[in-house]
């Protein structure tokens, strides 16, 4: 017999169909399974883990904290009558031994200030800057026999009245304690120690920010009846920020009345 090879290969070629055809119907059977949402299983997606699609058992919900309670500003924490105290209160009614020297005073910018001071009043002078305000130090601690002389001068040049309302008696100021200094301007010296210092950049900057810094402007427009003194936007006591903050928070305009200490334009009588 003559071998006939296009047999052979007409069989392969049946075969290969048949397997192709078969393959391809068997596929898209699958792809429809697959695609077919009732073939999925409830909840499942690539995205949500099995672990996570299960319902979740419900235990006792747990006692909910209880707040911390918000911590209470102690204003007893420092004397307002010791000299040496850092909420110390000087005013017409409260003066201040004659012979009071703090033991700590050191040099800042040319003027004495207890030591307390000077990091909170660098870290001030530095701020102001960064926002165009020059903050120099003109003075802090006077003795008495200091603010002796600088009420004298004040008087000689403005008359008793005006010094009344802008320079205490000696014993009766600030500056005695070592926990006060005057700022100057350096924008506008013009303006250094008169009413419109309150509009420099330097006055602006300290009414907003000096309380950030531990200071408080300690004579303004709205406490004059109370403290007894014309507003005088550059003289910063320093009282520390924790009270400043305090003081900020509650909208209290004058150490006197966070303390219920009297004030006022009088001096003692007799
Ligand atoms: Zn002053």
């Amino acid at each position: 017999m003559t071998p006939r090879p296009w047999r052979g290969i007409l069989v392969a070629g049946f075969v290969v169909v048949a397997v192709v055809g078969i393959g391809g119907a068997a596929t898209g059977l699958w792809s429809e399974l697959a695609g077919d949402p009732a073939m999925r299983i409830q909840g499942l997606t690539e995205e949500v883990p099995w672990h996570e699609a299960l319902p979740v058992p419900s235990y006792a919900p747990a006692a909910e904290p209880e707040p911390a309670p918000e911590p209470t500003f102690d204003l007893a924490t420092h004397s307002t009558t010791d000299p040496a105290s850092p909420w110390v209160i000087v005013n017409k009614q409260h003066p201040i031994a004659a012979d009071h020297v703090p033991g700590d005073l050191v040099d800042v910018g040319g003027a004495r200030l207890r030591a307390a001071v000077q990091p909170d009043l660098a870290a001030m002078v530095a701020a102001a800057d960064q926002a165009g305000a020059r903050l120099v130090v003109r003075s802090g601690f006077r003795s008495y026999a200091e603010q002796a002389a600088a009420r004298a001068d004040v008087e000689g040049r403005r008359g008793f009245a005006h010094a009344e309302r802008y320079s205490a008696r000696p014993g009766f100021s600030e500056h005695e304690t070592g926990l006060a200094v005057d700022i100057d301007s350096g924008t506008q010296p013009e303006c250094n120690l008169q009413t419109c210092f309150a509009q420099t950049a330097e006055g602006r900057w300290l009414a907003e920010h000096a309380w950030e810094h531990g200071f408080v402007v300690r004579y303004t427009e709205q406490n004059t009846a109370v403290t007894g003194y014309a507003p005088e936007g550059w003289h910063l006591r320093w009282v520390g920020r924790d009270l400043t903050a305090w003081l900020h928070a509650q909208g209290v305009g004058s150490l006197e009345e966070a303390f219920g200490v009297p004030g006022g334009p009088d001096y003692p009588t007799g």
